[in-house]
């Protein structure tokens, strides 16, 4: 069977696009005749971009604080305060800001229509009811969170999406102005997220013509941005970034990431480590797997004067090092594109462990 996948619904590019939000949003107004919910980064807080929102009377703005990953705790006290702000549902939430943002925006619309707790429905395809509009504004470019069909939370006991058509945002705003003055080391990090989406899902074994076609389309405009264009900024170069995410996150959504991804799950889960950072962490020390792609990696490390973290897995206990191991494991479909159907005969425990040891 091929995946029948659901895609964004409506999508607006360019730079100062995000003008348009209050003519997005009018239809959406009209017909549900309900107020908004803008859910914001708080590192907006007192930027320029917080007034240029479009509230109207009655919208409510919630900032997000994303110091630490979204967790599931977070997205039912999120919820809980919608609710207790009203008893209506809202027409519409838009979220403002990265991947951890954007997640949030889209797991508490889900919530709103579904019963029980996040962590209920982290795994494959487990939400019954459509959540309520969602729209994704991204204000970092990298994750592919603005097209893909999941919302990446910290459960109690695992870090996991919430895999959905129900997922998929209505509406993204891509408008690359907005990623303009993200810093430079976040930039890179979240930008490194798209390049090993593509290196993971080129490399991977569910690869097909789809994946691929967008996949060689943002390696290569990762290449110009962070090799050719080096460390330089500039709206066009912004806007190359932006589709390298697009084009990256629509690469996965018809194969999956690998090892590099499964590793980082386990280190921001018990560690706290933030997904870009941690996934350029964990594909640093995985040579063995993508020898190529690493190589390149740390070419675009040098050309941006990036430096990692290194020795972070000195002090774990053993304790942590299994848990880390577990919530890595849980991610079968990851191994399963990165290394074949057998995978469990060559990723032991013992070889997950190694590659933490060397992080
Ligand atoms: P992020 O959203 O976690 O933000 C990182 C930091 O950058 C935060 O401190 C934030 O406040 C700040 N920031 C955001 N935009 C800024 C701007 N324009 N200027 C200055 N600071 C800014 O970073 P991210 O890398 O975009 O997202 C990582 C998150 O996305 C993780 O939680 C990860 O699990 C998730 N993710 C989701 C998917 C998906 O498909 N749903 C895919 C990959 C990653
Ligand atoms: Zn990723």
């Amino acid at each position: 069977m091929f995946r029948n996948f659901k895609m964004v619904s409506r999508v607006v590019f360019g730079r100062g696009c995000f003008q348009q939000l209050r003519d997005i949003l009018h239809p959406v107004r009209n017909k549900t005749g309900s107020f908004m919910i803008f859910i914001v980064d708080d590192v907006f807080k007192s930027s320029p971009l917080n007034r240029k929102i479009p509230l109207h009377d009655g919208d409510t703005m919630l900032w997000a604080n994303v110091d630490e990953e979204p967790t599931t705790r977070y997205v039912d006290t999120l919820v809980d305060k919608i609710r207790f702000f009203s008893q209506n549902l809202p027409g519409g939430i838009i979220g403002i800001g990265g991947g951890s943002t954007m997640d949030l925006a889209k797991a508490v619309s889900l919530m709103l229509t579904n019963q029980g707790f996040s962590a209920d429905y982290q795994g494959w395809d487990l939400v019954n009811h459509p959540g309520i509009y969602h729209a994704g504004i991204p204000t970092l470019a990298g994750t592919g969170t603005e097209v893909s069909r999941t919302t990446v939370l910290c459960g109690p006991d695992k870090k996991l999406g919430i895999n959905s058509d129900h997922t998929v945002f209505d509406q993204i705003v891509l408008d690359p102005e907005l990623i303009m003055d993200a810093p430079s080391d976040q930039r890179f990090y979240t930008g490194m997220d798209c390049y090993i989406h593509c290196v993971e899902s080129l490399a991977g074994t569910f690869l097909n013509t789809f994946s691929k076609s967008y996949g060689e389309k943002a390696l290569q405009l990762c290449r110009e941005v962070f090799l050719e264009h080096g460390s330089k900024r500039g709206i066009e170069i912004e806007e190359k970034l932006m589709m390298a995410s697009y084009c990256g996150g629509m690469s996965i959504a018809y194969s999956q990431v690998g090892i590099c991804h499964a590793l980082s799950y386990g280190l921001s889960f018990v560690l706290g480590i933030h997904h870009g950072i941690g996934n350029c962490i964990a594909f640093n020390v995985l040579d063995e797997y993508y020898p190529e792609g690493v190589a390149e990696f740390r070419k675009m490390m040098d050309t941006n004067q990036i430096r990692l973290p290194e020795n972070i897995t000195a002090d774990i206990t053993p304790e942590n090092f299994e848990k880390m191991i577990n919530v890595a494991l849980v991610l079968e479909p990851l191994w399963e594109n990165a290394l074949g159907k057998k995978w469990k005969n060559t990723m032991t425990r013992e070889k997950i462990k190694e590659l933490y040891q060397r992080m």
